[in-house]
């Protein structure tokens, strides 16, 4: 089991207006999963073998599988369509998509696990063109439901300055708990988990980036992240405790997976990808964005 550290000071007392949201973190790890129903990153997934294998619509090649999520993984956080209890996220595997900000273009399918018929038993996307870190290796998923505020982008200036006052006050615990990082106390202890997961807040690493719908014009809700790094030091109480922190303060991966983090997922300089949705619309279109450092 991968857990991080809850915090003990109640941020939300001092300021209620800063919107706490759960989110599933998904926790990724490198693993065959045999079974293709089940939760799980990259591998074989279930996919209806009369149903065509997705494709790029700029480079018409096979997209490959990122995620698939099933309900009763991320359910509790998560809301699906009525009847479907499967989330599927593929992309294709490079970042040369300019009217996508130069990163994959994906494409998300809910489904109804009951209702799939005969499964494909090869996946498509076999021998496609590909950028090596769109590629993430198969993973188990060793998911955990947290509590997450807005990352710091996402507040003003002022507020940012009170909370950071306020955890300095009475978050010494906590602080000495996670060995928080003093540039950004808030950030390490409350702000949005920078992980892989399902709902909450994104994390935005350059700005917060408010993504409307382009069929409605309202704001979009975070639905999935794919981040480039699973684990580590700087994660702050987002760091999984059990794992540990490797001596060298990397991720505390062995020798053999270390530069490649726990994924192979390496996007621009260890960015983070968004998927954002749209619930008002029929088909609950999605866009994507691309961060980095
Ligand atoms: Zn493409
Ligand atoms: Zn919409």
């Amino acid at each position: 089991m991968i857990r991080t550290y809850c915090p003990r000071l109640d941020l939300q007392k001092f300021f209620p207006a800063l919107e706490k949201k759960k989110a599933v973190l998904l926790h990724p790890r490198r693993a065959h999963v045999g079974d293709v129903r089940a939760s799980k990153m990259a591998g074989s997934i279930a996919w209806p073998q009369e149903e065509r294998w997705p494709q790029c619509p700029e480079h018409n090649t096979d997209m490959i599988t990122v995620l698939q999520l099933r309900r009763e993984d991320i359910g509790s956080v998560v809301r699906f369509p009525d009847g479907n209890d499967l989330l599927q996220l593929l992309w294709c595997p490079r970042l040369e998509h300019e009217d996508n900000g130069y990163s994959p273009i994906a494409r998300t399918f809910w489904r109804d696990s009951a209702t799939l018929g005969a499964l494909r038993s090869e996946m498509g996307g076999v021998n496609v063109e590909l950028d090596e870190g769109c590629v993430p290796a198969e993973c188990a998923l060793h998911v955990e439901e947290v509590e997450e505020f807005p990352s710091s982008m996402a507040l003003d200036v002022r507020t940012s300055a009170a909370v950071d006052e306020v955890i300095k006050t009475h978050g010494q615990e906590d602080i000495a708990a996670v060995d928080a990082d003093e540039v950004n106390y808030y950030d390490s202890l409350f702000g949005a988990a920078p992980q892989s997961k399902a709902g909450g807040h994104a994390a935005w690493m350059q700005d917060e980036d408010t993504v409307e719908c382009e069929q409605c014009g309202e704001r979009m809700e975070h639905l999935l992240t794919v981040a480039s790094e699973e684990n580590n030091e700087s994660f702050g109480r987002w760091a999984a405790i059990e794992e540990g922190v490797g001596e060298d303060g990397e991720d505390g991966l062995d020798d053999d997976d270390e530069g490649e983090g726990h994924t192979g997922v390496m996007l621009g300089d260890v960015g983070s990808y968004y998927v954002m949705v749209c619930r008002r619309c029929a088909q609950w279109p999605i866009a994507t964005r691309l961060q980095s450092c």
